[in-house]
């Protein structure tokens, strides 16, 4: 059988093959990924890596139990999704190899003054830390009124980064609590 270099493209080198062999494979390799897919659980999302914000749904096995840690099976773009309508760029495609990355940050870190490394820490030393900065630094940089004497009730000593996982209603709640600090410098990577 006769298979233009546009045709090989167009039905993948696995089944250009089969083609040239003489029968059609392809729809074996679709059902071969609806059974790859075909026990997993969707869970909507976001891609994390740009603004653009593309959904995906991302599908993982396991049976739910509390002690079993569900496995991300395959990650695709979410057809429903407004922004992208199911498509993902090559990087929001290979979204799973960051998923499943041994060197994928599961704490937070921080590195003290002066310190070359980052240093592991619990959620609870590092909402205390955070805390005790934030205060610390709002009351020194805190400015009340200019030099005409007119109020200003505005804090430029720290500032707000978001990621572009971050909801309108994450954000929402962030611009009412730095606001309340007077933080004038807040933005993120987008608005989802
Ligand atoms: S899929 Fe690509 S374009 Fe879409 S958010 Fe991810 S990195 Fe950005």
């Amino acid at each position: 059988m006769g298979l233009s270099r546009r045709e090989f493209f167009k039905v993948g080198t696995g089944s250009a093959a089969a083609l040239l062999l003489g029968f059609d494979a392809r729809p074996v390799l679709a059902q071969a990924k609806e059974l790859k897919i075909a026990r997993t659980t969707e869970t909507r999302s976001t891609c994390p890596y740009c603004s653009v914000s593309c959904g995906v749904i991302i599908h993982t096995l396991g049976d739910k139990a509390k002690n079993v840690t569900a496995q991300v099976v395959h990650v695709e773009g979410d057809p429903d999704h407004p922004i992208n309508r199911g498509t993902l760029c090559p990087k929001g495609a290979s979204l799973q190899q960051e998923i499943l990355n041994d060197r994928r940050l599961k704490k937070p870190q921080v590195r003290r003054p002066g310190k070359t490394g980052w240093e592991d820490i619990s959620w609870e030393k590092a909402i205390e830390e955070v805390a005790r900065h934030i205060k610390k630094t709002r009351d020194e940089t805190f400015v009340e009124k200019n030099a005409d004497g007119k109020t200003l009730n505005r804090c430029e000593g720290f500032a707000f980064n978001g990621g572009c996982t971050d909801t309108n209603e994450f954000n929402y709640l962030v611009v009412k609590a730095m606001r309340s600090m007077g933080v004038v410098y807040m933005e993120n990577q987008a608005r989802v």
